[in-house]
C-alpha cells in the first residue's frame, strides 16, 4: 500500500514522540510494565526504521558495511548525520571498513581472509563481514551472554597464547580498569606477526590521556570522560601507550583517503561536535605484534 509522502513524515513524527515518551519513563516503570511494552517499542522502532529509509531514498551517501545508499546519515548522540540509518554504523566503523577496502596493507582479501579473529565488544553489524572473511570467528565480551566467550580483555587465562591472528577492539579499551594489561593480553594472545585493531575515543586536541581514579560515580565520569562508564579519556599519546606494550603502530585516519571517499562514505563528520571532550576525528589502529622488550 503507498501511503502519501506528508503521512509518511506524520507517522514518523508520531512513533519517535511515543518511543521518546518511553524512553523517557523506563527508569520510572515497574520491570514487568517493561517487559510487556518491549514487543510494542520494537515494532515502533523498525517502523521509524522503515520510514526513515524512505523518507533518505537517494545516492550522496554510502555506508561500506551494509551497502546502503542515501540522501545523508542520521543523527548520532554526538553529531549530526553521522550515522547509518540501515546498519547503525558511526564514522569509526566506516573507517575501518574503509582500510580493508581501500588501503592496500589491509585488504581484506590478504589482511584477514582465513584468518583466526577474536572480536571483543562486538558491534553487530561488522560480525556479518568478519564470520564470513575468517577462518575461525570468536565473539567476546565480559558482560553479554550471547557472546562465543566470555572474557576479562585484560586477564584472560582461558585463551591459549599465541592463538589469534587478529585481535579486534573498537571503544573498548576506555572501559577497563587496567589498559596496560589489557595490551599486555593481546599480545600475548596474537599469534607472532598478528595483528590488533583498535580504536578509542582521543578527546580534540588532547595530548596526554586523561585519567583519575578518584573519580567513580558515573555522573562524575561522564563529566570528565564524556561517558557515564569511561575511566579515562584517550588523548594523541594513545598510539604511544600501544607501542610500549610491543605494538608497531599504523594508523589510518581520515586523511588517509580520498576527498572523495571521505565524502562518499562520511568518514569524517559533516559537522563536528561543539562538545569540549568530542572526538571528532576518529583514528583506526593497526597494532603489530612485535616481540616485547625483556622486562
Ligand atoms: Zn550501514
Amino acid at each position: 500500500m503507498r501511503m502519501a509522502f506528508s503521512e509518511t513524515v506524520l507517522r514518523l513524527f508520531e512513533l519517535q514522540v511515543l518511543m521518546r515518551a518511553r524512553e523517557s519513563l523506563a527508569e520510572e516503570l515497574p520491570e514487568a510494565v517493561r517487559e510487556a511494552l518491549k514487543p510494542g517499542y520494537r515494532k515502533c522502532r523498525s517502523l521509524v526504521r522503515a520510514l526513515r529509509l524512505r523518507l533518505l531514498t537517494g545516492n550522496g551517501v554510502h555506508c561500506p558495511i551494509c551497502d546502503w545508499k542515501g540522501t545523508r546519515f542520521i543523527a548520532g548522540k554526538w553529531r549530526p548525520m553521522s550515522i547509518c540509518p540501515q546498519c547503525a554504523s558511526d564514522i569509526r566503523h566506516r573507517l575501518l571498513m574503509a582500510s580493508f577496502i581501500y588501503v592496500p596493507q589491509f585488504r581484506s582479501a590478504s589482511f584477514l581472509l582465513g584468518k583466526d579473529i577474536l572480536h571483543f565488544a562486538p558491534e553487530r553489524h561488522l560480525q556479518p563481514f568478519f564470520r564470513r572473511v575468517a577462518r575461525k570467528y570468536a565473539t567476546a565480551d565480559l558482560e553479554r551472554a550471547d557472546m562465543d566467550r566470555r572474557l576479562d580483555i585484560s586477564n584472560m587465562p582461558t585463551v591459549h597464547t599465541e592463538s589469534y591472528d587478529l585481535v579486534v577492539a573498537c571503544d573498548v579499551l576506555e572501559h577497563v580498569q587496567d589498559d596496560q594489561s589489557a595490551l599486555k593480553e593481546i599480545h600475548r594472545v596474537l599469534k607472532p606477526r598478528g595483528t590488533a585493531v583498535l580504536t578509542v575515543p582521543q578527546k580534540d586536541n588532547l595530548r596526554v590521556t586523561l585519567e583519575d581514579p578518584t573519580i567513580t560515580t558515573p555522573a562524575g565520569r561522564e563529566k570528565a570522560f564524556g561517558e557515564h562508564n569511561h575511566l579515562r579519556i584517550y588523548g594523541a599519546d594513545f598510539p604511544l601507550r600501544v607501542a610500549s606494550a610491543g605494538f608497531a603502530v599504523d594508523t589510518i585516519g581520515e586523511t588517509s583517503f580520498s576527498q572523495s571517499l571521505v565524502r562518499r562514505h562520511v568518514l569524517r563528520p559533516v559537522e563536528c561536535s561543539q562538545h569540549p571532550l568530542a572526538t571528532n576525528h576518529r583514528k583506526i589502529f593497526f597494532c603489530r605484534k612485535r616481540p616485547r622488550p625483556e622486562a
